[in-house]
């Protein structure tokens, strides 16, 4: 990924796109999480993203990603040591797994992409804590994305926070920029130092996104060639938002 990109700021009319983008990406994303529970399979979880994308007027924005090969589906599904990339197909969820779901929608042009994690009826305690952190890192994640802060502030917040608690951050895979393109300027890495990197300005939009594991930082690429999956085979959630920096504050725009 070329990381020179350029970061590109929105107009208010740009974000009100974005915003629609956003509602719709996470409109779908519900409905997967509705049909989550044992025995669905994710390429079942994949057709009812696309259905309520193609059904709003979006358009997956996963779908023909360049690869190994073009990505092949509207959603990735990412089952307990997958961490992220996970391909839908045949597989059936089963009592006990974790399943990260990360969508993008393109409306009008703009990208919304977002990302959850759930449990698939009853799970472990040691996943439910994952979870948790996960989802607190996203919290602590978008509270630092404001003007005046720094890249580095955001990542090493969360990265604080989340050694803090015993777990791993991968630093293979990144938030980013997004607008026109699913990856513009800049990589928001979820670790960092205070104070350091780019500033933070009103109109930029960030996709945030901790990827958390249990047991290591390292991560390894499955044999489809796009899944990741924890080095160790162990446990690893993934959740992200598209998160507007405005001079009021984040503004979290994959919400209903
Ligand atoms: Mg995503
Ligand atoms: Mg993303």
């Amino acid at each position: 990924m070329n990381w020179a990109r350029a970061i590109i700021l929105k107009s208010p009319s740009e974000l009100e796109i974005m915003r629609e983008a956003g509602r719709i990406n996470a409109l779908a994303l519900q409905a997967v999480r509705e049909a989550i529970r044992p025995g669905v399979t994710t390429a079942e979880l994949d057709e009812i993203a696309y259905e309520v994308i193609r059904k709003h007027g979006g358009k997956p924005a996963f779908l023909g990603v360049p690869g190994a090969y073009p990505y092949p589906a509207t959603l990735t599904v990412s089952v307990n040591d997958e961490l992220v990339h996970g391909i839908p197909g045949k597989r059936r969820l089963q009592e006990g797994d974790i399943v990260s779901v990360d969508c993008g929608t393109i409306f009008e042009g703009f990208v919304g992409d977002s990302a959850f994690t759930v449990g698939v009826g009853e799970i472990s305690p040691l996943a439910k804590r994952l979870i948790e952190v996960t989802y607190r890192a996203l919290e602590i994640g978008i509270e630092q994305l404001r003007p005046g802060k720094r890249v580095g502030d955001v990542g090493a917040a969360i990265q604080s926070y989340v050694e803090g608690e015993g777990f791993f951050l991968t630093k293979e895979y990144t938030g980013h920029g997004v607008g026109r393109s699913m990856w513009e300027g800049p990589q928001v890495p979820n670790y960092g130092v205070p104070g350091r990197g780019i500033p933070l300005r009103a109109g930029m939009v960030i996709a945030i996104e901790p990827m958390v594991l249990v047991g290591t930082e390292r991560t390894k690429v499955l044999a489809d060639q796009w899944t990741v999956a924890s080095a160790d085979g162990s446990l690893t959630a993934h959740v992200e938002h598209t998160v507007a920096v405005t001079e009021d504050g984040p503004v979290v725009l994959t919400v209903p």
